[in-house]
C-alpha cells in the first residue's frame, strides 16, 4: 500500500517532564499577569489597522467566573462591509504571489506559533478553560496545519501536464475562489480557525476571519501571528463578531467566494442554505465547507481487553468534559460483557479528577460557559427521567462553586429513540447500551444521522474486519481513543450530518478551497509568426 506523506507532527509535551512543566507556570503566570493588568483585549483588524468594535465582550474565565480573562470587541455590520472591500481589493495581488512564497509565509507562522507555543496554550487554558494536554495538543495541532499546508501547497501548486500528446499541450492548474469567510467554534479554538485559514490564504485567497465570540482573544493572537509571519494587510482581515448579525452578513454577502465553516449542525445547515442563495451583484456559486458534529460511538466486543477499553472511553468521552465533535457520546457494549464491563466503567468515573483547567492533576475542567452549562445539565435532568444513571463523578464543591462545570454522568440501557442516543449533547455525558451481538452492535452504531468518528475494541479478526468494511463514519480507530486525530496521520472529518467537506489535514483538503482550470493549446504552429514576441 502507498504511503500518502512524510509530514513529521509537532511533539506534544511531556508534561512528566519537569522542564516542561516549568515552561508551562511561566506561560499561566505570564498570562495570569496580563490578565491582573486587564491587557487582554482583542479588536477587529480591517486593512491592517486595529479598529473599534461596537459592542466590547468580556470572556469570563471558565473556571472562575469571577475573573473577566479580557474582552473582545465585536464588530459591526458595517466593518465587516469594509473588511470585505479590503478583502477584494486585496485578492489579485496575493493570488499573483507565487504559491511557493505563500507556503513559505505559512512555514514562518508555524515557526511562531512554536515559538510561543507555551504562552498560547496558556491563554487556551485561562479564555476556553482547556487543561493543559488538551490545551498544548490545540497548539501542536495549529503549528501541523500550517506546516503541512505549506507542504501540500508545495505539491499542489505547479501546473501539470495532463497527458502526452503530439501537437498539443494540455495543462491543468488550480486557482484560488477569491475572498473566504473563516467561520471557526471555540472548542479548537487555535487548531481549527487555524486550519481553515492557513489552507485558505496559501491557496491564494484572501480571508475574513470570524471566530467564535467565547475565543476572540486567542483568535486575535492567531492573526497577529499570521501578519507577522508575511500575509499582506490587505488578504486577511480580523473580524471577531456575532455570527447572527456578521457571520451571516458575511456568508450572504455576494462577493463571498467560499465560506469554510466548522460548528453545529443548525447553524451549519443553515449556512449552507443561505450560500445557496444568489444575491444581486453575485458573480458565481459559493463554495461552502462545512464540518459539523458527532454522535460517535464505542464498540466494547466481549472478548475486548478491559484495560484498555476503559481508558479509551473515558478519555473518548470526557477529555475536554465531552466538548469535542469526535467525542464519544454512545458506548455499545456486546452480550455478556455489559455488566462487568459497565461496573468497571462506574468505579472508574467517580475516581475521574475534576478540577480548574490550570490544576496540571485536572482530568476534566469546565465546560465552556454558563449557557452550555445549563443546557448539558437539563439534558442530564430529562435524562435521569427515563434511563438509570450509571455514574455520576462527583464535583468538588470549591470547583463547582467557581465555574461552568459539569459532572461527567453516564447513563445504561438507553434505548435507541431517546435524545440521549439520538442528539449531539457535547459535554460531559455518555449514553450505554447492550448489543446482543458483535453485527448487531454494528447495526447500532451507524445507525445514526451523524458519520464522524467510531471506534472498536476487539481482540477477534474477524470482528476487526467487519468493522473496517461496516462501520461506515469519516474516522474509525480501532483498539484505541477515538479523539485527537493527528494532521497528516489521521485526515479529518466526517459526511452525513457530520458534514460536507474533505479530511482537514489530508491530501485532498486544500483543493476545496482552488478552481482547477485547463489551458489546451493547438502547438502545431500554423500561422505562428516567431516575430511577436511581446
Ligand atoms: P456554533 O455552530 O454555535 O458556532 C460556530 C461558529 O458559527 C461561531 O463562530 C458562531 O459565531 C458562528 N455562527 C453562529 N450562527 C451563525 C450564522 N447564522 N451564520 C454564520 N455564522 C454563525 O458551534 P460552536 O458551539 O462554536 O461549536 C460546537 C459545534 O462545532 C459542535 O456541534 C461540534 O460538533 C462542532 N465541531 C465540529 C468539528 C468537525 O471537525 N466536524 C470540529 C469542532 C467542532
Amino acid at each position: 500500500m502507498e504511503t500518502i506523506t512524510t509530514f513529521r507532527n509537532e511533539p506534544l509535551r511531556d508534561f512528566s517532564e519537569e522542564r516542561n512543566r516549568s515552561d508551562m507556570e511561566v506561560a499561566l503566570s505570564e498570562v495570569e499577569s496580563l490578565i491582573r493588568s486587564k491587557a487582554l483585549h482583542a479588536a477587529p483588524i480591517v486593512a491592517g489597522r486595529r479598529r473599534e468594535g461596537e459592542e466590547p465582550m468580556q470572556r469570563r474565565d471558565p473556571s472562575n467566573t469571577s475573573v473577566v480573562v479580557g474582552t473582545t470587541e465585536l464588530a459591526s455590520v458595517k466593518l465587516a462591509e469594509e473588511a470585505m472591500l479590503s478583502c477584494l481589493a486585496g485578492f489579485p495581488g496575493w493570488r499573483a504571489r507565487p504559491f511557493s512564497e505563500r507556503a513559505a509565509i505559512l512555514q514562518r507562522a508555524a515557526g511562531i506559533l512554536k515559538e510561543k507555543s507555551a504562552f498560547l496554550a496558556a491563554l487556551i487554558v485561562r479564555e476556553a478553560g482547556k487543561p493543559w494536554r488538551e490545551a498544548d495538543a490545540d497548539v501542536a495541532e495549529a503549528i501541523d496545519f500550517c506546516a503541512y499546508y505549506a507542504q501540500e501547497m508545495l505539491r499542489v501548486g505547479p501546473a501539470r501536464r495532463t497527458q502526452d500528446v503530439l501537437g498539443e499541450d494540455n495543462v491543468l492548474l488550480y486557482q484560488p475562489r477569491g475572498v473566504a469567510a473563516v467561520i471557526s467554534p471555540w472548542n479548537f479554538p487555535l487548531a481549527i480557525t487555524c486550519g481553515m485559514a492557513a489552507a485558505a490564504l496559501v491557496t491564494g485567497n484572501t480571508v475574513i476571519l470570524k471566530p467564535a465570540e467565547q475565543t476572540g482573544l486567542i483568535a486575535h493572537e492567531l492573526a497577529r501571528v499570521f501578519f507577522d509571519a508575511g500575509v499582506p494587510a490587505d488578504a486577511l482581515a480580523f473580524l471577531p463578531g456575532r455570527g447572527e448579525t456578521v457571520g451571516r452578513f458575511l456568508v450572504e454577502h455576494p462577493s463571498t467566494a467560499l465560506v469554510a465553516f466548522t460548528g453545529s449542525r443548525p447553524v451549519g445547515l443553515e449556512i449552507a442554505k443561505a450560500a445557496a442563495e444568489v444575491r444581486p451583484g453575485q458573480r458565481g456559486l459559493k463554495r461552502v465547507i462545512a464540518e459539523l458534529g458527532g454522535k460517535n460511538a464505542i464498540i466494547v466486543d466481549d472478548d475486548a481487553d478491559f484495560d484498555d477499553a476503559i481508558r479509551g472511553v473515558l478519555q473518548s468521552a470526557f477529555g475536554f468534559a465531552g466538548q469535542k465533535c469526535s467525542a464519544c457520546s454512545r458506548l455499545i457494549v456486546v452480550g455478556d460483557a455489559y455488566e462487568p464491563f459497565l461496573a468497571r466503567l462506574a468505579a472508574a468515573t467517580r475516581d475521574i479528577i475534576v478540577s480548574r483547567a490550570e490544576d496540571p492533576s485536572a482530568f476534566l475542567g469546565p465546560v465552556i460557559d454558563e449557557e452550555s452549562q445549563a443546557r448539558i445539565a437539563s439534558v442530564i435532568e430529562a435524562g435521569e427521567q427515563q434511563c438509570p444513571v450509571l455514574a455520576q463523578a462527583v464535583l468538588p464543591q470549591e470547583v463547582s462553586r467557581s465555574g461552568t462545570f459539569v459532572a461527567p454522568t453516564i447513563f445504561r440501557d438507553v434505548p435507541s429513540t431517546s435524545a440521549l442516543w439520538t442528539d449531539e449533547i457535547f459535554g460531559p455525558v455518555l449514553a450505554c447500551a447492550r448489543a446482543a451481538t458483535f453485527e448487531q452492535a454494528l447495526e447500532m452504531a451507524v445507525a445514526s444521522d451523524y458519520a464522524l468518528t467510531g471506534g472498536v475494541y476487539s481482540r477477534h479478526p474477524g470482528h476487526i474486519e467487519k468493522a473496517r468494511e461496516h462501520f461506515r463514519v469519516g474516522n474509525l480507530y480501532i483498539n484505541r481513543s477515538i479523539t485527537g486525530a493527528l494532521v497528516g496521520r489521521q485526515p479529518f472529518g466526517g459526511f452525513a450530518f457530520s458534514g460536507i467537506g474533505s479530511k482537514a489535514g489530508g491530501p485532498d483538503y486544500l483543493l476545496q478551497f482552488l478552481e482547477p482550470r485547463v489551458v489546451t493549446e493547438n502547438t502545431m504552429r500554423r500561422g505562428f509568426s516567431p516575430d511577436l514576441t511581446s
